[in-house]
């Protein structure tokens, strides 16, 4: 009997990658072109790059592949709003349409030739299947080194993230469906999807230098991304400050009481050094403690406000021909005038 094709969107954000970009949707072209001709995926299957607010021509090589290139479709966003959010927008538009989604880095530092055993896992029942690393050899030694280590802890948290897994992954639009039901403005993708439960797998492959171009995540973006993830899942730090707080402020007791036994023997000697240190510590440790805290009120701060996550400037993504036609941010569907290319 034969199985009704799904249509698969490859959602792709992108900040910043005019120089992989003419490379990468060549290859991902291949790709649907072989799956279409196997007969794994509809016709209709998709290419739907996320631009994230970039500053350099990724837009407008995007529209320009979309008016020849049959797959290729794309969302401008208004500003730059990170990786998760322009992948978020991404899903979130493309699960409107999609039978499934697979979403992938531009610079397809992850293998691409797997994109097939994601459409096998699908054809198979499967909702969530999880692109996950074999080797990070291409990593510099202290990406590889902190990410792990980041893993281990967040699973010792009891947050449950799949190991040596990014943001490669395929989603069905039952699995989509879930994900958009999650409101949170702290998004931590790889955190959050485990929690949907469904049927879920995993597929290996080896993880490749990047096309051209340089990390969009320097060390500072990729502490903030850790910091994010974590305290958006778990209030284990918070809990740690207090546990020390009650020990140090034990131990404070028993110091005090040694001292004021000292001062009525009548042993009081300068104590200079060992005031010293503990004021430092201890006002270290608070500083500590009232940032830990600052960072969670931030996050509820944030929460409630329940601001949106993206605006889309320019939606090329529409059910209509994606050549003829395109989605303003009101959400109407207008034609396609040649100077919307030049945006
Ligand atoms: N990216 C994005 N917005 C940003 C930063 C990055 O959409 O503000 C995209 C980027 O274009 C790429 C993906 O996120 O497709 C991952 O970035 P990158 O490859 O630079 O990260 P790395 O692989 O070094 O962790
Ligand atoms: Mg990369």
């Amino acid at each position: 009997m034969q199985q009704k094709m799904p249509l698969l969107t490859i959602v792709v954000p992108c900040y910043n990658e005019e120089e992989v970009l003419g490379d990468t949707i060549a290859q991902l072209s291949g790709v649907l072109d072989n799956l279409i001709e196997d007969h794994l995926i509809a016709p209709t299957s998709k290419l739907l790059f996320v631009d994230d607010g970039s500053k350099d021509q990724t837009w407008r090589l995007i529209a320009r592949a979309c008016s020849h290139n049959k797959y290729v479709t794309g969302v401008k966003l208004a500003k730059n709003v990170g990786h998760q959010l322009a992948l978020l927008a991404g899903l979130e538009r493309a699960q409107t349409i999609s039978d499934c989604t697979i979403s992938i880095d531009a610079d397809l530092q992850d293998d691409i030739s797997v994109i097939r055993d994601f459409a096998l896992k699908y054809q198979e029942g499967y909702d969530i299947v999880y692109g996950v690393r074999q080797n990070r050899e291409t990593d510099t030694l202290f990406k590889r080194s902190t990410a792990q280590g980041y893993y281990r802890i967040m699973n010792k948290l009891g947050i449950p993230l799949v190991y040596n897994h990014a943001d490669y992954r395929l989603m069905s639009k039952r699995a989509l469906l879930e994900l958009c039901r999650y409101r949170e403005t702290n998004l931590f993708l790889r955190g959050i999807i485990p929690l949907i439960g469904l049927k879920t797998t995993e597929v290996y492959y080896d993880r490749k230098e990047r096309l051209a171009g340089e990390t969009k995540y320097p060390l500072k973006k990729m502490l903030s991304f850790a910091i994010n993830g974590l305290t958006s899942f778990s209030i284990a730090p918070i809990r740690f400050v207090t546990y020390l707080g009650l020990v140090i402020f034990f131990i404070s007791g028993l110091a005090g009481s040694y001292a004021l036994l000292q001062k009525l023997m009548g042993a009081t000697d300068a104590g200079w050094t060992s005031l010293m240190i503990s004021i430092w510590t201890i006002g270290g440790l608070q500083l500590m403690g009232i940032g830990l805290i600052g960072e969670y009120i931030s996050r509820i701060f944030l929460e409630v406000k329940g601001r949106p996550k993206y605006a889309i400037d320019i939606d090329l993504y529409t059910d209509k021909d994606p050549l003829k036609y395109f989605r303003t941010n009101r959400g109407e569907v207008m034609k396609v005038k040649k100077v919307q290319w030049k945006r």
